[in-house]
């Protein structure tokens, strides 16, 4: 189905009108903009071994059409008093039309790319780090890149690739390269800006990390835990075909959800429908995704 069907359900037409968005919420001593770079059409291909028969029912409650999927390409702006950081930074001029509007979300939310004081990669696959270089120069020319140890060193071992993750090697590269002697490397736990915490959800790679902005309200960034919330919430046995190591990011997820169902933590996330802001409850074997409004 194209993409500007009129057709499309409620959920999924949302996320394809989004890009070039920008929708704030409030966490601790930061603003926490969400920052649509677009979407990515998607189908059923993707989530290997889940029937069609099996899909539909599970996403029609959620107002999704298992057979004509999106997912939204989301980067996150956080935002003190005097200090401005992003999470990931989209797909550059990488792909397609319906990608790479993060610098038009970032002036709608009154920012500039020089404003961008470190850019803290959740991993180095193209749709998180793209946005990050144009040619051979940094789209963020005062900003640190803030990479965990275990993603650089996986970027770093080419020779243990498959092809699927091969194909992403020189986008990774890039996004070194134009950082290099402004990188820094961190590990779970550390804290790379003021009260934003480093959570490790390895799996979908195995340096994939989050960040945890804290306050009385804390809000978890959780990066690629989640692609499909009207699939993955109630089977999150349900991976993604670009997980690197399944297993693993199948016992994340659960590990996650259960921690932020148990905590009352909000989430977001880059692939949940935008701006994404959520909290998630328990519900039987599975879980439930409630949206919540940005706050302004
Ligand atoms: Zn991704």
């Amino acid at each position: 189905m194209p993409s500007d069907s009129p057709t499309a359900a409620p959920v999924t037409a949302a996320i394809r009108r989004s890009a070039g968005r920008s929708v704030t919420a409030e966490a601790g001593d930061y603003r926490v903009v969400a920052l649509c770079d677009g979407h990515v059409d998607f189908d059923l291909s993707r989530l290997p071994g889940v029937a069609v028969e099996d899909a539909r029912p599970a996403a029609a409650p959620h107002g999704v059409d298992a057979g004509d999927l999106a997912v939204s390409v989301n980067a996150f702006a956080i935002v003190g008093p005097d200090r401005t950081y992003l999470v990931d930074s989209g797909n550059g001029s990488i792909r397609g039309p319906g990608l790479g509007h993060l610098l038009r979300a970032l002036t709608d939310a009154g920012l500039r790319p020089e404003d961008v004081d470190a850019v803290l990669t959740t991993h180095m696959h193209g749709d998180h780090v793209a946005g990050l270089y144009d040619g051979d120069r940094s789209v963020f020319p005062n900003a640190e890149l803030v990479v965990s140890e275990a993603e650089r060193a996986f970027w770093d071992a080419p020779e243990q690739l498959s092809e699927m993750q091969r194909g992403q090697l020189d986008m990774a590269r890039r996004g070194f390269a134009t950082h290099a002697g402004r990188t820094t490397l961190v590990n779970p736990g550390d804290e790379p800006v003021p009260g934003v915490a480093v959570v490790a959800l390895p799996g979908h790679t195995p340096g994939h990390v989050g960040y945890r902005v804290g306050g009385p309200d804390p809000l978890l960034i959780w990066g690629d835990v989640v692609h499909l919330p009207a699939l993955q919430m109630a089977h999150p046995e349900w991976y993604f075909a670009f997980d690197v190591d399944p297993e693993t990011a199948i016992a994340t997820r659960r590990r996650i959800l259960d921690e932020v169902a148990a905590d009352g933590i909000r989430v977001t996330g880059a692939h949940v429908p935008f701006p994404g802001f959520a909290r998630v409850e328990r519900a039987g074997d599975g879980y439930l995704y409630r949206p919540i409004d940005g706050a302004g």
